[in-house]
C-alpha cells in the first residue's frame, strides 16, 4: 500500500460539492477583491484565532514583510529568526531594509527558545519572529518577557491549540499565516492572513496591503498590493469549520505512530510544553535518514527531509549568515526526515510505515 506524505485530497472530497456552490456563488455576484468573502472570512479567522483582528494579504510571505513594516522595522534595525525554517521567515526581513540575525532552535522541538534568542540580542534587535515550526509551538510568552516584541510565524500552525485554550496568532504581538494550499488550511492558489490584537497594527497592515491608502484617495506610506481575494477567502471560509478537525486527525495520525512503535527506529517530534500540535509535517531524525528515506521511498512511501541547507547558509543570506555556529540546526538540518501525516492517516498506514521502516 502507498502511503503519500501529504493527503489534502480526501479530507476535502468530504466538502467538495459545499466548495463548488460557494465559487459558483462567488462567480455569480461578481466582486472579486476585498467583498464580503474576505470580511466574513476576517471575522471568522480572528474568532477562530482568539484576536481582534485578521487581514487577509496576498500569501504568508507578504504577511511577514507588512508585519515587520507595521512594528516599525527598517534599515538599522535586527530582526532575531530562526535559521531552521522556511527560507520565506528570514527573506521577509531584509525587504524592511533590517538585517535577519540567525538563532538555533531546540533539535527536540525544532523551534527557538528564550535562550538561543537571548544568546543573539542587541541594543538593535527590533523583533523576534517566532516561527512554529511544522506545527509545534515556539514559546512565545517567555520570549516577549526578554523585553522584545515577537512576530509569531504561525503558517505552520493552523489547528494547533495550548492546553489553556489559546492559539498561535494569539501569543505574540502580531502572527503571520499563509493559505498555501499545502498548509493545514490551504486556498486553491496563494493566500495569507495577519493576526493581532493591537488596533493600530491591524489598521495599519489594512492601509498597507492597499497601496498605503486608507480611502483609496490619499496614499499615505509607500504600501503594496496584497490583498487575499475573494475566492480564496470563500473557500477558505467552507474550510474553516473542518480545521479543528482535521488537526484532530494529524494528532491521531501522530498516536498512530508512536503506537505503531516509530519511536523505537528514529527519535519523534517533542511537542512543545503546553501544545497540542497539529502536526503540519510529522518530522523525525535518524542519523540514517538519507538511508531511511530511500527505503521509505522504494516501498512506496512519501518521505523527504526539509530544510537540509538551512537558510543562514543560502546563498541570498550570505552576507548576514555565513560562518554562524548553530549547532541545534546543523543536527535538525542534518537528520531530520519527514514521513506521511495527514488528516486521514490510518493506523494500518502507520504500521505499514513502521514496518518499511524496520
Ligand atoms: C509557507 C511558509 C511561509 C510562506 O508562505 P507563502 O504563503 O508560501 O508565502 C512562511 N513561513 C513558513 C514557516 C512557511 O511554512
Amino acid at each position: 500500500m502507498a502511503v503519500p506524505l501529504f493527503n489534502t485530497s480526501a479530507p476535502l472530497a468530504a466538502i467538495d460539492a459545499e466548495i463548488r456552490a460557494k465559487v459558483a456563488a462567488i462567480l455569480d455576484a461578481g466582486v472579486y477583491v476585498l467583498g464580503p468573502e474576505v470580511r466574513a472570512f476576517e471575522s471568522e479567522f480572528a474568532a477562530y484565532t482568539g484576536t481582534d483582528h485578521a487581514i487577509g494579504v496576498a500569501n504568508g510571505t507578504d504577511a511577514l514583510v507588512l508585519a515587520l513594516r507595521a512594528l516599525g522595522v527598517g534599515p538599522g534595525d535586527e530582526v532575531i529568526v530562526p535559521s531552521f525554517t522556511f527560507y520565506a521567515s528570514a527573506e521577509a526581513i531584509p525587504h524592511t531594509g533590517a538585517r535577519p540575525v540567525f538563532c538555533d532552535v531546540d533539535p527536540d522541538t525544532m523551534c527557538i527558545t528564550p535562550e538561543t534568542v537571548k544568546a543573539v540580542m542587541t541594543e538593535n534587535t527590533k523583533a523576534v519572529i517566532a516561527v512554529h515550526l511544522f506545527g509545534n509551538v515556539a514559546p512565545v510568552d517567555e520570549i516577549e518577557a526578554l523585553g522584545v516584541p515577537v512576530l509569531e510565524d504561525a503558517a505552520q500552525a493552523a489547528g494547533t491549540i495550548l492546553e489553556d485554550g489559546r492559539r498561535p496568532g494569539a501569543l505574540g504581538t502580531i502572527a503571520t499565516w499563509s493559505f498555501y494550499p499545502s498548509k493545514n488550511l490551504g486556498a486553491f492558489g496563494d493566500g495569507g492572513a495577519v493576526t493581532t490584537n493591537d488596533d493600530i497594527l491591524a489598521e495599519t497592515i489594512r492601509t498597507l496591503r492597499f497601496h498605503g491608502s486608507r480611502d483609496k484617495q490619499t496614499f499615505e506610506m509607500v504600501g503594496h498590493n496584497s490583498r487575499l481575494d475573494e475566492l480564496q477567502a470563500g473557500i477558505l471560509r467552507v474550510q474553516l469549520p473542518h480545521l479543528d478537525g482535521w488537526a484532530d486527525g494529524r494528532r491521531a495520525g501522530a498516536r498512530h505512530y508512536e503506537e505503531a512503535g516509530l519511536g523505537e527506529l528514529v527519535t519523534l517530534p517533542k511537542a512543545a510544553a503546553g501544545a497540542k500540535p497539529a502536526w503540519h509535517l510529522y518530522v523525525v531524525r535518524s542519523e540514517r535518514a538519507d538511508e531511511l528515506r530511500t527505503a521509505l521511498n522504494d516501498a512506496g512511501i512519501g518521505a523527504r527531509a526539509y530544510y537540509r541547507t538551512p537558510a543562514h547558509l543560502q546563498p541570498a543570506m550570505a552576507e548576514w549568515g555565513a560562518g554562524l555556529d548553530l549547532p541545534g540546526t546543523a543536527e535538525v538540518a542534518r537528520t531530520n526526515l519527514a514521513v506521511p501525516i495527514s488528516p486521514v492517516l490510518s493506523r494500518a498506514e502507520a504500521d505499514e510505515v513502521v514496518a518499511a521502516a524496520r
